[in-house]
């Protein structure tokens, strides 16, 4: 179903009667739509963007027994908390998230995709006093271009996450004929045939591999193990240490800290730790460990050790890439990721060290050689 609700903010028409609003949020997942709750306080008036057809199809789209590995406490928006006693399955997260934006009635318009982001020459009837240097637009705002017309803002916060474009490696197309899909396409062992080979070992591949053994498929899990929470999430105990281990990562393992810059480091190279799944779990089902996958002979995947493996299925969890090529400004680098100069949204942009979740480590900069090299699947929604 797709739900395009034209909200009626106070927008006004530019010189050429194009839409104006004085800002546009472009993407309404978590980060977008916390930020609109905080602009509707402040009284702002703004639109939010969203590509998918619904609030929350990001999570819908995620693997049948998908259930978030954060309590709720720590998965609510601010301002009307979920109301759940255990860890959200990512339907309920999905749900939660489109009810959140019916109950403030925040203006969001989906199944609009934002195409392209630039400077405007034209200018408009907003005030723009308050829009700061960095970034500065130009005397027209920014041009926002979509899939459903044309909007120019005075400010533009770019909420469009961190997992917008899968990857995997460009030797995947030289392996024999099976079959091979991404985390991101997986739902449930149906997609699976005879042995399985999980590429990537964080929480998306231990829990896919995982899943994998259990519905009898003899599984291989490959890459270095990332380490894991020491204690399990679902026992009184967790509910203790949560909030002393949250505590720590908001207010000590920030950026602004050298630790927490240190630990930052070293979660974008060496990924973050299981959490839900132990490997204790993967050694007690059988699941086979692997060397990481560094290529293909006869048609193989052979590990860094030079062991071929023979599976009948792949499942890539070698994770995501941003995306910013739509936008025509000077805020990306050379690889076209984020430069300092954005102040991004999301994860990983904010004060406090990446909740990098699942394993799904493209996002590190010490894999962007082997992923930026990689082939993109597309993408998911
Ligand atoms: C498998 C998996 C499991 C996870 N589990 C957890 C967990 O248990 N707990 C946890 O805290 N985090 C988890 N995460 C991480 C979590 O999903 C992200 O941290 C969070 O969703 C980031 O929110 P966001 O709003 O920045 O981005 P997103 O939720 O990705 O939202 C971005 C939005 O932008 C929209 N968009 C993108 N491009 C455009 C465009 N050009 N125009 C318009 N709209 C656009 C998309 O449609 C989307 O709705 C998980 C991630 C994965 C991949």
């Amino acid at each position: 179903m797709t739900t395009q609700r034209m909200h009626l903010v106070q927008t006004s028409a530019s010189a050429d009667d194009v839409e104006s609003t004085p800002t546009v949020i472009i993407g309404g997942g978590q980060a977008g739509l916390a930020i609109g709750y905080h602009l509707q306080r402040a009284g702002e008036q703004f639109v939010i963007l969203d590509a998918n057809a619904r609030i929350g199809d990001t999570w819908r789209n995620r693997w049948d027994s998908l259930r978030l590995f954060s309590f709720p406490r720590y998965s609510s928006l601010p301002g009307w908390p979920m109301q759940l006693a255990s860890f959200p399955t990512h339907n309920e997260m999905a749900d939660y998230l489109e009810a959140y934006a019916q109950h403030f009635d925040l203006p969001v318009r989906s199944g609009v995709r934002v195409e392209r982001l630039s400077r405007s020459d034209v200018p408009d009837r907003l005030s723009r006093s308050d829009v700061p240097d960095q970034l500065s637009p130009g005397n027209g705002g920014f041009r926002v271009e979509t899939s459903h017309g044309e909007l120019r803002a005075n400010r533009v916060v770019v909420a469009t996450g961190g997992y917008q474009t899968p990857v995997v490696p460009d030797f995947a197309d030289e392996i024999a004929p099976g079959i091979q899909l991404h985390s991101c396409a997986y739902r449930n062992p149906s997609q699976l045939d005879g042995t399985v080979l999980v590429v990537g070992a964080g929480n998306s591949g231990a829990e896919i591999a995982l899943e994998s053994i259990r519905s009898g498929h003899p599984t291989w899990l490959s890459g270095r193990h990332p380490g894991q929470v020491p204690f399990r999430i679902e026992t009184r105990m967790a509910r203790l240490l949560v909030p002393i281990v949250m505590f720590i990562f908001r207010r000590v393992l920030t950026l602004d800290t050298p630790l927490g810059r240190k630990v930052r480091g070293s979660a974008l190279k060496h990924g973050t730790p299981l959490v839900r799944t132990k490997l204790s779990d993967l050694q007690a089902a059988g699941v086979r460990q692997a060397g990481r996958i560094a290529g293909v002979r006869n048609g193989l995947p052979v590990t860094v050790d030079g062991v071929e493996l023979q599976p009948q299925t792949v499942v890539w969890c070698t994770g995501y890439r941003s995306d910013y090529s739509w936008i025509d400004l000077p805020v990306t680098d050379a690889e076209g990721t984020r430069s300092p100069r954005v102040n991004h949204s999301g994860p990983g942009s904010g004060r406090s060290v990446p909740d990098a979740r699942h394993g799904d480590t493209a996002q590190r900069p010490a894999d962007a050689g082997d992923l930026g090299a990689g082939r993109s699947l597309g993408r998911r929604s």
